[in-house]
């Protein structure tokens, strides 16, 4: 889901945020710092900047983020329904958006194992697991479950410095949703030419150089963080020259059956 369409209240674990020029950085890693003053450690890309960032996770006790609260309570504003999942609703402000839905006499539906404080006030209450309540509701709804599929949008550059007869390969993640922002999403990344190994970096930025007078085939072996068990992606070129000055893409992972696709359509969806 496009995270525009969502207000976070408690932050975003993959999401690290720049202190001095607000720069966002996604990573597939829990980006959490430990740290009472949240900063990770790691720097901004910008090199006009290169502010300390900063998770953007949100502790109990600490306040919540203004903007994603009143994007919340806004909805509650507007609500016919609001169906609330797994939630104990006993910490504030977050359980006042659901008390504000029926507060305007619109329909509450309350899924949680136990009672919550907001028993009295529901239209509905469902004591299940949220996947249970969800299977029913898309099938009263006569919508199929569509099977879940991982998003990654990969950015290939490739520089040609003429003087120096030599050419710079850059691969970079980028958030599918939103391409101005850079998505850590892989472990290593390793180039092989021929049938001959050249460099395994494990660490950003991934940038290769390659002769220019080389004439051998080139696969870039992309490797992930593996949550989701994915399996490497090759990316293959004819030779050097094959490789084109920027191309952006997107790979779809299906987990189930374990198996990527490349596409630069981003809703030619695997199933
Ligand atoms: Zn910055």
């Amino acid at each position: 889901m496009n995270p525009a369409h969502l207000a976070e209240l408690h932050g975003n674990m993959n999401l690290e945020i720049c202190k001095k020029c607000k720069a966002k950085y996604l990573r597939d890693f829990d980006t959490d710092s430990d740290r009472s003053n949240h900063l990770t450690g790691r720097r901004c890309d910008k090199l006009e900047c290169r502010g300390q960032l900063k998770d953007s996770i949100i502790n109990f006790g600490e306040d919540l983020p203004e903007d994603e609260l009143n994007k919340a309570f806004d909805h509650a504003d507007k609500a016919d329904v609001c169906l609330v999942l797994g939630s104990s609703l006993t910490v504030t402000p977050a359980a006042d958006i659901p008390r504000r839905v029926a507060k305007r006499k619109k329909k509450l539906i309350i899924g949680n194992l136990q009672r919550t404080p907001l028993y009295n006030r529901a239209t509905l209450n469902i004591h299940a697991f949220s996947d249970t309540i969800m299977q029913g509701l898309m099938e009263r709804l006569n919508i199929p479950i569509p099977p879940w599929i991982l998003r990654r949008r990969v950015l290939v550059t490739c520089q040609n410095d003429s003087d120096k007869h030599k050419s710079t390969i850059t691969i970079e993640g980028r958030d599918p949703d939103n391409s101005e922002i850079p998505f850590t999403l892989f472990k290593s990344i390793q180039m092989a030419i021929g049938d001959r190994a050249k460099e395994d970096l494990t660490r950003e930025p991934f940038v290769f150089e390659v002769s220019n007078k080389n004439v051998h085939s080139i696969t870039v072996r992309l490797n992930f963080f593996g949550h989701y068990n994915e399996i490497p992606f090759d990316l293959y070129y004819v030779n050097v020259k094959n490789i084109p000055t920027e191309e952006q893409f997107y790979l779809f992972y299906n987990p189930l059956k374990g198996e990527w696709r490349k596409t630069n359509d981003e809703t030619d969806l695997p199933v």
